[in-house]
């Protein structure tokens, strides 16, 4: 994502176009344009900000994330499934987390908890640890974060097309 670019998605129910969005990257944000059409109701538009957050690579280059229009939380991946029509990370969007008891979902977050076990009780370094070993851990951290994210994305998608939700119906 670069500033100053946008770009847009659609989706197609039985080979129609149903739903679109637009999206503007700037510096510190994006803004996010699209119509709901709330069940029986009027089409209403929405835009808004979402800002976007960076954190530093090890190896170099830096990780970009979006922060959670309700919670402010860094996350990888948005989904529009809240009830006002706004997007918001997989926390905030209250779904059980699909794939927490699945294979990766389990592993992902043991693998969470294991690398925030090293570190003090509210994620900072503890006093012993040198400062690269902590970049290290904080990034693994970060990629590990990000995979849960999208693991959760894929998870909901699944579970939502069992449940026979469509997008546009959501948005
Ligand atoms: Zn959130």
């Amino acid at each position: 994502m670069r500033a100053g670019s946008s770009f847009g998605w659609h989706w197609n129910r039985d080979g129609e176009p149903c739903g679109n969005i637009g999206v503007y990257v700037r510096v510190n944000d994006v803004e996010l344009s699209y119509t709901r059409t709330p069940n029986g109701a009027a089409p209403e538009h929405m835009r808004y900000n979402v800002p976007l957050a960076s954190t530093r690579c090890h190896l170099g280059g830096s990780r970009q994330w979006f922060r959670c229009p309700r919670c402010s939380r860094r996350c990888a991946v948005l989904h529009g499934l809240a009830r006002d029509g706004r997007f918001g990370c997989r926390v905030c969007m209250r779904l059980a987390y699909a794939s927490e008891a699945e294979d990766t979902g389990g592993r992902l977050w043991r693998k969470q908890q294991k690398l925030e076990a090293r570190l003090t009780e509210n994620g900072g370094k503890p006093k012993w640890m040198r400062a690269r070993t902590f970049e290290r851990i904080y990034e693994k951290i970060d990629a590990v974060e990000e995979a849960r994210d999208r693991d959760f994305a894929f998870g909901a998608a699944r579970l939502l097309c069992r449940l026979g939700v469509k997008l546009d119906e959501l948005l």
